[in-house]
């Protein structure tokens, strides 16, 4: 089984999306308490050839050479297992994937990395970036997403700006609010002042779906995200959950079928399903969220573990 490339899966925001996963599990630049992957045992700002381009080239090449569903995707997507810029063989990932296939590439980013001049070069010819930035406070960003010490919540901005000045694609800013923490009026007000100022093409509004690293990132209210949208501006969305009907996958169907059996004979954590069936972690979550949307398994919080079980 391949080990740096996973799905197709379904996503939120993307479609049917191939994941190439450029970091190991889990090479962060963040620590975010509510990260569905957990915690981020040191957060890093190092960039370096995390995972040997060698048989990353392998997985994608024999990916395109004999997977007829290479034709069903709407996007690449760099991204997976912490923060896919860490790695300095990116552009050689980008070019490699432009050789081989016309689909989009996406880059899901937490953007903490734009400060720098070379990786904003990297993903110039990229088709969409979707970078997060969930407050502009200092103290607040070390609280909500715990970064690397080097890292300054203001750098990361101008190196956001800049990113808007030299790249021509697509952004799509993703802004998650969380409870008690990023969703006071001051941090609003600063968030939309710093999108004025980084003007992406869309700005999406989201909010905690499930439990992260800590029990206490707790989701805002739907209401909440609903009175702030006008104030983004037109650009601004809330993230709609992923419409199932689009998802015509086998794969993601049989994976569904196998994990709901699993369930059927007791209630599992993501990291049980992940362990029991060998899959990435994004998958497992990714194919969790669809059946929960499909009301055929529930969320149990049990000891800050999150399990997971069928409705009948
Ligand atoms: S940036 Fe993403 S992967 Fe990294 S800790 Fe935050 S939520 Fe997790």
């Amino acid at each position: 089984m391949a080990s740096y490339i996973f799905g197709p899966v379904p996503s939120r925001r993307l479609g049917l999306s191939l994941g190439i996963d450029l970091v190991p599990f889990k090479t962060c630049t963040l620590d975010c308490i509510y990260c569905e992957l957990g915690k981020t045992a040191t957060p890093v700002s190092k960039r370096a050839a995390y995972v040997p381009f060698s048989q990353l080239e392998d997985e994608i090449r024999n990916f395109f050479a004999s997977n007829e569903r290479a034709q069903q995707l709407d996007f690449i997507t760099l991204s997976g297992s912490g923060e896919p810029t860490l790695n300095q063989d990116l552009p050689r990932v980008v070019k490699l994937l432009q050789q081989l296939s016309k689909t989009p590439i996406a880059l899901l980013t937490n953007g903490t990395l734009f400060s720098l001049p070379e990786v904003r070069q990297e993903v110039l010819t990229l088709d969409l970036i979707l970078p997060s930035l969930d407050v502009v406070s200092e103290e607040l960003f070390r609280t909500l997403n715990r970064p690397a010490a080097t890292l300054k919540s203001q750098e990361i901005i101008d190196g956001l700006v800049a990113l808007r000045l030299e790249y021509s694609g697509q952004i799509w800013l993703e802004i998650l609010f969380c409870k008690g923490f990023n969703d006071s009026p001051a941090e609003i007000e600063r968030l939309i002042q710093a999108t004025k100022a980084i003007k992406p093409d869309k700005i999406q509004l989201n909010t905690v779906v499930r439990p992260g690293a800590l029990a206490q990132a707790q989701a805002v209210e739907p209401s909440f995200l609903s009175a702030l949208l006008p104030r983004f501006g037109p650009e601004a969305e809330i993230i709609a959950p992923f419409n199932i009907s689009r998802d015509h996958n086998k794969t993601t169907e049989q994976t569904a079928k196998t994990i709901l059996a699993t369930l059927k004979r007791r209630p599992c954590t993501a990291d049980d399903l992940k362990h029991a069936l060998g899959l990435k972690k994004v998958e497992v979550i990714k194919i969790l969220d669809l059946l929960r949307e499909k009301g055929e398994i529930k969320m149990l919080q049990h000891s800050d573990k999150c399990y997971y079980q069928t409705t009948n």
